[in-house]
This record gives C-alpha cells, sequence and structure tokens, in this order.
C-alpha cells in the first residue's frame, strides 16, 4: 500500500484519485476505484492515503500542488476537511459532512455521496418507492445524517430516529423538523414504534465484525414482512439481517451503499457513468482476499 506523498507520480497525465483517513488500510476504496478506471479505460490511479488530524490541512494543500483530480474523505476528517473547501454543495453543506471532494484547477468544491448512494441502492434493491413510508433509522451519528437528508427527499409519512444517546435523536429531530415530519427517541422506546413501521434502518455499527453476534434492536419485535436494512457490509449478512430474515422480511445490505457513493463520485470526478457492477465485483473480490 502506497501512503506517502512522494509515491505519487507527478507526470500530470493520468487521473490521480485519492481517500484520506484515519486508519485507511481496511479501505475497499481503491480496489474498487482502481477496478472502475481500468473499466472505463480511463489512465489514471486511487490511492490510499494515510493523513491524521494534525496533517489535514498539509494533505489539502499536497492535493492541490500535485493535482489530484478528486478525493474520498473517510474517518475522521469528513466535518473538518469543510473548512478547506472553496465551494460546498448545498446538500453537503446542510449534512454538515463531506465525503467527495472534486479539484476544479486548484478551486475544491465538497459533496456527500453517502445518503444519496443509500437511498438509491435501497431503492433499486429493496423498495422502489419510499413515498408515505414509516421509516425507522437506528443510530444518529454521521452516516444517519446523510441518509435522513437523502430521505427527507422522498416523502416518508414520517421518520423515527433510536438512539442510544437520546439527546443526540432529539437534536436531530429539532434540526430535520422543517424538512420532514421526524421524531427523535431512546432506543429503549423503540419496541412501542416498531409495529408500526416499514422500513428499519440500522446506521450503528453494532453487528459489525468482529462482534457479529451483536444487534441493536431486539429483533423478535420486528414486524414480519417489513424491509430491514443495514449500513454494515462486513459481514455482508449481519446478525439483525438474518433475523430479520427468518421472520419474513425483506434485508437489504450495506454493500449497494459503499458502492453507490463510488459511483456517485467516480461521476462527479469523470463525468461519466460509473461501471456499477464492476465495482460491485471489486469490494466483492476484495472482501474474501
Ligand atoms: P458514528 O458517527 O460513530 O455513529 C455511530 C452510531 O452508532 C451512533 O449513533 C452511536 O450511538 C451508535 N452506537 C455505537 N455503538 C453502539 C452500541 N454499542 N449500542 C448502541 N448504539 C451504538 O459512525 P457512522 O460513521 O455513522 O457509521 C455507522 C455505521 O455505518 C458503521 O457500521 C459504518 O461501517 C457504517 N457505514 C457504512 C457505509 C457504507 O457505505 N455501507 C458508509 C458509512 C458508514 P451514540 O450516539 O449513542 O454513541
Amino acid at each position: 500500500m502506497k501512503e506517502l506523498w512522494s509515491d505519487i507520480p507527478t507526470n500530470g497525465d493520468s487521473m490521480l484519485l485519492a481517500v484520506i483517513g484515519d486508519p485507511i488500510r481496511h479501505s475497499k476504496s481503491p480496489a474498487m476505484h482502481n477496478a472502475a478506471l481500468a473499466a472505463l479505460g480511463i489512465e489514471g490511479e486511487y490511492w490510499p492515503l494515510h493523513v491524521v488530524r494534525d496533517d489535514l490541512g498539509h494533505a489539502i494543500n499536497q492535493i492541490k500542488k500535485l493535482g489530484f483530480r478528486g478525493i474520498n474523505v473517510t474517518i475522521p476528517h469528513k466535518i473538518e476537511v469543510m473548512a478547506y473547501l472553496d465551494i460546498i454543495d448545498d446538500s453537503a453543506h446542510i449534512i454538515g459532512a463531506v465525503n467527495t471532494i472534486v479539484n476544479n484547477n486548484g478551486v475544491l468544491t465538497g459533496y456527500n455521496t453517502d445518503g444519496i448512494g443509500y437511498v438509491r441502492s435501497l431503492k433499486d434493491e429493496a423498495m422502489a418507492d419510499l413515498c408515505g413510508k414509516r421509516i425507522m433509522v437506528l443510530g444518529a451519528g454521521g452516516a444517519a445524517r446523510g441518509i435522513i437528508h437523502a430521505l427527507s427527499q422522498e416523502d416518508p409519512e414520517t421518520l423515527i430516529i433510536a438512539n442510544r444517546s437520546e439527546d443526540k435523536a432529539i437534536q436531530m429531530e429539532n434540526e430535520w423538523k422543517s424538512l420532514v415530519s421526524i421524531r427523535g427517541i431512546s432506543m429503549d422506546k423503540v419496541s412501542s414504534y416498531l409495529p408500526d413501521m416499514d422500513v428499519i434502518i440500522n446506521t450503528t455499527s453494532v453487528g459489525m465484525y468482529p462482534h457479529i453476534s451483536a444487534v441493536p434492536i431486539d429483533p423478535d419485535g420486528i414486524p414480519s414482512g417489513i424491509v430491514v436494512s443495514d449500513l454494515i457490509y462486513n459481514p455482508l449478512n449481519t446478525e439483525l439481517l438474518k433475523r430479520s430474515q427468518d421472520r419474513g422480511c425483506i434485508i437489504h445490505g450495506g454493500l449497494g451503499m459503499f458502492v453507490n457513493q463510488g459511483a456517485y463520485a467516480l461521476e462527479y470526478w469523470t463525468g461519466v457513468p460509473a461501471p456499477v457492477e464492476v465495482m460491485r465485483q471489486a469490494v466483492l473480490d476484495s472482501l474474501q482476499s
């Protein structure tokens, strides 16, 4: 893995892309985007760059100096990076986080493709029309913010945000209530809302590798036949999804979100449709290796 600025070629001919974060070694983005560039016949390379908090400003300068076309931003920089950008897209501004940056001759524009990537995947794979649906989002962290914004554009009947720290769920209710019917609750109130839900979305990290037997809520309370979705893609099929499938639910995992957020980002950088199936296969291969 290349992590040093000195490794980056500066011949100017190929499209330079990267993901910055800390940690970064686990990232599946380089495998996904390098496969996409090859499939599109675009000369270029997507680099994993290990950037710690104190080096963020230096990293942004290097991105400009070396002529990167675009970067993805991951934990822990999605909020702090906004201070270094020239333009912030309206939805990224409302969400309060950026995961994709486009460099137009030194002018940096920030976007957030996480939420729209997730909703595209949910609609393609599990529920084509979210209009009028009652949706419960478990968790109120960074990923939940993008998802709530994208869901609010789909005209659901209501969004229930349930979080371990109730204050964060209520804060979200206050922040978004002008855009959508939304209610913030604590996790211990979930069971009384579950019977009315059409969709449940886990945005917490509960159930993620290596704690793969953990579930964010008691699956026995999930109504049979509804859609249950989990942002986690390692494992691809979480315990929540397995137990929901046993209850006759339609299940939806986090791989499609990951692929689609990358596809939207690649489309911003290249201006051409992303080879989504190639990208999905590259992530699957990378998860299995
Ligand atoms: P985050 O900002 O750190 O938020 C984590 C959320 O999980 C918070 O709501 C937190 O509740 C909750 N949580 C953590 N541990 C918990 C526990 N033991 N019990 C109950 N709730 C708990 O993280 P994030 O960036 O939003 O990411 C959340 C998940 O989404 C991760 O699993 C990540 O891998 C996944 N994700 C997937 C994709 C994709 O492309 N598929 C993209 C982004 C994120 P508190 O507020 O109470 O701490």
